[in-house]
This record gives C-alpha cells, sequence and structure tokens, in this order.
C-alpha cells in the first residue's frame, strides 16, 4: 500500500510544522501508515464507532482510522505544535476528526461523546500511558464509554496488562485490568517503526470490557493489591498488616489461607478480599 489517503507523507508534516519529538511528552511517532492502519484495523469495526485517539500527534494513526472509515474521531492532544497539523486531517475528513488541545488525564469523556458506539485507540505516550489505562480501567459507571481499547504499550507494560496467576509479571496492573476486561497482546512493534526509536519493542493490546464484573469498589481493589504486591515475597498475612484490619480474619473471611502470597492469589480472590475489606472497616 503506498498511501492511505492524498495528504503529504507524515515525513512532510513533521519537517513543516516543526514536530521535533520531545521526550518530555513520550513522543515516539510511526511514519509507516502500513503500520497504523494495521493498529486501526485491530479496532474494526469502525463504521459506527467513535474513536478517541489520545496522543495524535502528527497523525499516522488519526489518518488510518479516517480512511478505515471510523464515523468520527475525538483526537487529544497535548502538543500544541501538532494541532496546525490535524487541523489539515479535519479539513480533509471534514465533520469526522475533532481535535481536543490538552490533556487527557484531564479529559470529560462523557461530555465528548454522543451516546454512540466508542473506542479508544491510541499509540499511547509512555509517561502517562498506565495512568490513562487504569483511569479507563476504574471508569463509572460500568459497564464504559467505550466499547473496547485498543492501545499500544511497552511489551513490559503489556505483559503487565494480559498476565494471569502463576505469570512472572502477575500484578496490579493485571488484578484491575482482569477484573473489569478480557486482555489479549494482538502483536509487537519493533523500535525501528518509531522515530525516534524506544530503547524497548512495543506490543498492540486489545482490552473488552465484561459486561458484569464482580462487583467491588476499584479503590479498595487498588489498596488491597498495592498493599499485598507492595511486598510480593511475604506471606499475605504479613504484607495486609499495612491495611489496617484484622488481618487473620480478613483473610479467613475471604477463603483465603494466611500463608498464601500475593503472586498466588487469582482476580476473583483479590476482589473477595475487597470486598471482605470493606465489610470491616464498616463493622
Ligand atoms: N499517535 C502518534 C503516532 O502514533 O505517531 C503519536 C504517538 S506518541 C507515542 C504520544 C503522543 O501523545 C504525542 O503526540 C504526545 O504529544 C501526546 N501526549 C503526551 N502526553 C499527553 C497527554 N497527557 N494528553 C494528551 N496527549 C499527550
Amino acid at each position: 500500500m503506498g498511501s492511505i489517503d492524498d495528504l503529504p507523507p507524515l515525513r512532510d508534516v513533521i519537517s513543516r510544522h516543526g514536530l521535533r519529538p520531545k521526550k518530555s511528552l513520550g513522543q515516539n511517532f510511526l511514519h509507516d501508515l502500513n503500520l497504523t492502519a494495521r493498529i486501526a484495523r485491530a479496532a474494526e469495526p469502525l463504521e459506527a464507532t467513535t474513536v478517541v485517539e489520545v496522543g495524535p500527534g502528527p497523525g499516522g494513526l488519526t489518518r488510518a482510522l479516517l480512511s478505515l472509515g471510523a464515523r468520527r474521531v475525538v483526537a487529544i492532544e497535548r502538543d500544541e505544535r501538532a494541532i496546525a497539523a490535524l487541523e489539515e486531517i479535519a479539513a480533509y475528513y471534514p465533520g469526522r476528526l475533532d481535535i481536543v488541545a490538552g490533556d487527557a488525564l484531564e479529559a470529560d469523556y462523557d461530555a465528548l461523546l454522543g451516546p454512540e458506539r466508542a473506542a479508544i485507540v491510541a499509540n499511547l505516550p509512555y509517561n502517562v500511558g498506565t495512568a490513562l489505562l487504569i483511569q479507563w480501567l476504574t471508569a463509572e459507571p460500568w459497564p464504559p464509554f467505550y466499547d473496547q481499547m485498543v492501545l499500544m504499550f511497552q511489551r513490559e507494560v503489556a505483559e503487565r496488562i494480559v498476565a494471569r496467576v502463576g505469570d512472572k509479571a502477575y500484578g496490579r496492573l493485571a488484578v484491575l485490568a482482569g477484573w473489569r476486561t478480557e486482555a489479549k497482546i494482538l502483536f509487537d512493534v519493533s523500535p525501528s517503526a518509531f522515530v525516534p526509536p524506544p530503547s524497548v519493542t512495543s506490543s498492540v493490546v486489545r482490552l473488552v470490557p465484561i459486561e458484569r464484573p464482580i462487583p467491588c469498589d476499584s479503590e479498595t481493589l487498588q489498596r488491597v493489591t498495592e498493599a499485598a504486591f507492595g511486598q510480593r515475597r511475604k506471606m499475605l498475612r504479613q504484607s495486609l498488616k499495612s491495611l489496617g484490619v484484622d488481618t487473620a480474619a480478613l483473610l479467613a473471611n475471604a477463603n483465603i489461607e494466611p500463608t498464601a502470597r500475593a503472586e498466588e492469589i487469582d482476580v476473583a480472590g483479590f476482589v473477595a478480599l475487597a470486598q471482605e475489606y470493606v465489610k470491616l472497616k464498616l463493622a
């Protein structure tokens, strides 16, 4: 595929708008429109979908999403230098690209989106990628404002998202993602695909919300996993002491052996711990 649209090559867009990549904004740009199309296709069907794209930068992925038929793209970009480049794409696809200049961590997604089906698709800035994911995983009400997320992370982070109990990468992020979503690594992207190349391989992950996860308060779940994995080699009867409740009662009520370690407890076990913790706190 030579080109997906009649817009100028990304290299030209980047030089014309002076988009010298900034490390502070986690800027590693994809120049290959075949690759951006592959990421966009992972989020199909796009036709009836409003896509939220965080960090469009010069717009490689944005162009792929629009050329593959996304009904509307809401692109949230913090770098003001990129806005003029994105406006050229908006003019090429009239009425289909809304550019939001600002910080995605502060965005009000309900206000940006209508009632239509939404998906989040992004090559995330590495410095805020995990914080954004946690925000989206803890969205209320649930099911959330999106039907799926197709996100690029560093491979190591992707492994922490999809890990199952017993895996080396299993920890807080896997529990949160596993509680509310089905998460899967779709494919890897080599450092050479980016300008500048990062030091590590990246992976594209798809997360699909589970309609009815086991009821649980997300903040409590995070608190419990933080305590448990903060001292992952210790037995839970020790590591959970920082929660400030009767640890023996907490573990007994959740049906978990006091000698178990965090890495042996599956998602349902952590949800049970969070539920029992709330009851003990209220007692
Ligand atoms: N989507 C482009 C691509 O694939 O080539 C750029 C991806 S680059 C890894 C991350 C982008 O996120 C940059 O354009 C950066 O300016 C933007 N960004 C960084 N922090 C952000 C934030 N808090 N909110 C919105 N965008 C942000």
